[in-house]
């Protein structure tokens, strides 16, 4: 995730996620008791998995699960398969989880987990293995109503489909509730493949009201052109903002004039790559980031602002799409030219908010239309970017501040309600 030294090397990020709950807790004055009561993960699963691969030998993979906090509701969060998955980095993002799901308000709490693999050396039937014994050695502690898991890195829906059937076949009867992000045809929900970019284009015309920003007519640079970047790259096209340069891992295109979205997304599905459209010139990624623009949708991977390159920013607003785009430097420099921060936990909370209604659909056995998923979506987008805005107003605070004091004090209140057990 986040690196501590400002640059891209890769510290502890569970440290990093330590020290921005200390920040917010903080300012919310709170006592000893209640910080060590939420602070740390409630539960942390290391597991092996032991796979039979094609060749017939048996190779073990190390696993985890975490449950970082679940005062207001399940525990929710990806899971992810990466040769990079450490325990701390799983505390790390159930952390960031607990957060997220409280700023928006879903009665979820915050979970994670992962297998240290690399998918792209195993085949579609060791994958398939792997993610049922990884399921059946978390399986005590998930389920509809404990721990919901969900896409993450290098996961998709086929992955969470055979979670379910894992689950599902160990229960003896179907249970989609035990999963999100799965097929359509599974129960899994409309709008959910959007929903991250579109969380993302509600906050940016939220921020845009704020700051009486008019989004018609808004220069807008998008680093990532992927599922979240592109959506809300298309949304913000849609709503008439010129999106004049956008990037992926291969290369960056700039059209001064805007960029033809739908065509560049044709593009990008027929070639791979944004690179090379014609209806555009191919610029350096370093460039990108230099452009001056009203809107900066970072979308890629954590760090990609740092303490080298932030100084030369010239957004007035930045969306974080991604997780940790901005290190701890590129913060304190982007805010002291009073830069306007939409942090990550809310700004990307749409996808998980769709995911709840996921669960909410499944355990009601109903299915809500395109438009019901979206309209949902949009108040609660619009809704929480208004509460956090308030207390950034009244604590004079950076927006990043007041999502994890909203999201803290939330976590504390449902904590102190409930009472100590025993
Ligand atoms: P994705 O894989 O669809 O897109 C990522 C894009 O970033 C790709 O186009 C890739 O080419 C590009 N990229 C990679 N390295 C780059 C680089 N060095 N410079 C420029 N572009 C680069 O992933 P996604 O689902 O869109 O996720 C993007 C970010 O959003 C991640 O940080 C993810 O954690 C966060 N996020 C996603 C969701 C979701 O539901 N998809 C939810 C919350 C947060």
């Amino acid at each position: 995730m986040n690196s501590q030294n400002g640059q891209n090397g890769k510290s502890n990020p569970y440290a990093l996620a330590m020290q921005n709950f200390e920040a917010a807790a903080d300012l919310l004055e709170l006592n000893a008791d209640i910080r060590n009561m939420i602070r740390a993960p409630e539960r942390a699963l290391s597991v092996t998995v032991p796979v039979r691969m094609d060749d017939g030998h048996i190779q073990c993979f190390e696993g985890y699960r975490v449950q970082h906090n679940t005062a207001r509701g399940p525990a929710k969060g990806g899971i992810r398969f990466h040769p990079n998955v450490t325990l701390d980095e799983v505390k790390a993002l159930a952390t960031w989880m607990t957060w997220k799901c409280a700023v928006v308000d879903i009665p979820f709490g915050g979970g994670k987990g992962g297998v240290t693999c690399n998918p792209k050396f195993l085949s579609m039937a060791e994958i398939e293995r792997l993610t049922r014994r990884y399921t059946t050695a978390i399986l005590p502690i998930i389920g509809p109503g404990q721990d919901i898991p969900a896409p993450d890195v290098y996961t998709n829906p086929q992955i969470m489909a055979w979670i379910m059937d894992t689950y599902s076949m160990t229960r003896g009867y179907l249970i989609p509730g035990v999963v999100t992000g799965k097929p359509i045809t599974l129960g899994g929900s409309l709008g959910r493949n959007e929903a991250t970019g579109r969380g993302v284009f509600h906050a940016i015309e939220s921020a845009c009201q704020h700051l009486r920003l008019p989004v018609k007519g808004a220069r807008v640079v998008v680093d990532g052109f992927g599922n979240a970047g592109s959506v809300a790259a298309h949304l913000l096209d849609s709503a008439q903002a010129d999106v004049i340069a956008v990037s992926d891992s291969r290369g960056a295109v700039y059209n001064p004039e805007g960029l033809h979205i739908p065509k560049l997304m044709l593009h990008k599905e027929k070639t791979g790559t944004v690179c090379n459209f014609p209806g555009g010139e191919c610029i350096a990624p370093v460039e990108l980031l230099k452009l001056e623009c009203d809107i900066l949708i970072p979308a890629a991977l954590e760090n990609t602002v740092h303490g080298g390159n932030a100084p030369h920013v010239r957004a007035k607003v930045i969306a974080e799409a991604a997780n940790g785009p901005l290190t701890p430097e590129a913060d304190a420099v982007l805010r002291e030219k009073n830069t306007f921060i939409i942090p990550d936990i809310l700004c990307n909370a749409g996808g998980v908010t769709v995911s709840y209604f996921e669960w909410v659909q499944n355990e009601q056995h109903l299915r809500w239309d395109l438009n019901e998923v979206n309209t949902r979506l949009e108040d609660v987008m619009k809704r929480s970017f208004n509460e956090v805005l308030e207390i950034q107003l009244a604590f004079k605070s950076s927006m990043r501040t007041a999502a994890n004091v909203l999201a803290i004090r939330r976590v504390v209140e449902a904590t102190r309600l409930r009472g100590h057990y025993p």
